[in-house]
């Protein structure tokens, strides 16, 4: 099922707001604005922040503030916090999305299909039976702005 892991090879690239640099640096920054760039909650070593070209519905990325390129390269806080946040990412999709699984998932360097490959981040997107065919009918189709505006919005509440 190679539909399942196609995501992760479109990841979270937003060269607008990254012409050079790292776009996660940019976001754990804080210089932008959380609302307009859709980070739903900053902890001490990570933020969670919904995936600009999400592949379903209620995506969203674990991501440490610190440009680290392999998991094994963070510290155990930074590693503790990150599964912490992972977990609660898992509870609030569940809650909100009802959806029939989730998937949660990380791809370490180019080869694996990381968008973004020198600073990781933990997927965590909600699943419904059929969505796969869904998304290959659709055949590269985005989600529209409006959707991601409405997921931000019933997300935001639940990561306070
Ligand atoms: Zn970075």
């Amino acid at each position: 099922m190679q539909h399942l892991w196609s995501p992760w090879r479109s990841d979270y690239i937003n060269r607008a707001l990254a012409p050079s640099g790292c776009v996660f640096c940019e976001l754990a920054s804080g210089q932008l604005d959380d609302a307009a760039t859709f980070v739903l909650l900053r902890a001490e070593f990570n933020f969670v922040v919904l995936n600009r070209y999400p592949y379903t519905s209620g995506h969203v990325m674990v991501v440490p503030n610190e440009h680290i390129a392999t998991l094994e390269a963070a510290g155990e806080e930074v590693a503790a916090e990150m599964f912490r946040l992972t977990r609660l990412a898992e509870k609030n999709l569940r809650a909100l999305y009802k959806p029939g699984g989730i998937n949660l998932g990380m791809n370490i360097g180019e080869s694996a299909g990381a968008g973004v490959a020198d600073h990781i981040h933990m997927h965590v997107l909600p699943r419904w039976t059929g969505d796969v065919n869904f998304m290959t009918s659709v055949g590269g189709t985005r989600v529209l702005p409006e959707d991601l505006q409405k997921s931000y919005e019933k997300l935001k509440p639940a990561f306070q």
